[in-house]
């Protein structure tokens, strides 16, 4: 998917709830950091964002916010996979002073007519600067 694609598809969605679950509108919340207009201030925001990007497809946002060691060469989402909610369980550090972070949550998300979670301890880490998503363990 190129950038322009993703855009388009972005502008059609700002009027509603953003996907991240902070009760802020898309526009106002997680819209300028897959535009590339704002970046992430802290590990969790970029978690956020990153969720809202999975529930939307933008996976050239998803490609742009991994680190560069770990980053896959082409990502391809699950059409019949919605992603419905995020609940952060547990931040460590991740904040505006700090260069590493990690994010514990709770994706839920529906296929095939079930629901389902996805729990993951994420590893987060300042890449030139700006927050990238390193790995992260499922228990
Ligand atoms: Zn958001």
């Amino acid at each position: 998917m190129g950038r322009g694609a993703a855009r388009r598809r972005a502008s059609t969605a700002t009027g509603r709830a953003c996907p991240c679950g902070s009760g802020r509108a898309y526009a106002d919340c997680c819209a300028p950091v897959h535009g590339g207009d704002a970046e992430a201030p802290t590990a969790e925001a970029l978690m956020r964002s990153r969720f809202s990007a999975f529930a939307l497809g933008d996976t050239g946002y998803l490609l742009r916010s991994w680190h560069s060691s770990t980053r896959p060469a082409s990502l391809e989402l699950d059409p019949g996979q919605r992603w419905t909610r995020l609940d952060i369980v547990e931040s460590e550090r991740g904040g505006l002073l700090d260069t590493a972070g990690t994010v514990t949550f709770h994706a839920h998300y529906r296929k095939a007519g079930q629901p389902g979670t996805m729990t993951e301890h994420s590893r987060f880490v300042r890449e030139d600067g700006r927050w990238v998503y390193l790995d992260g363990d499922q228990p």
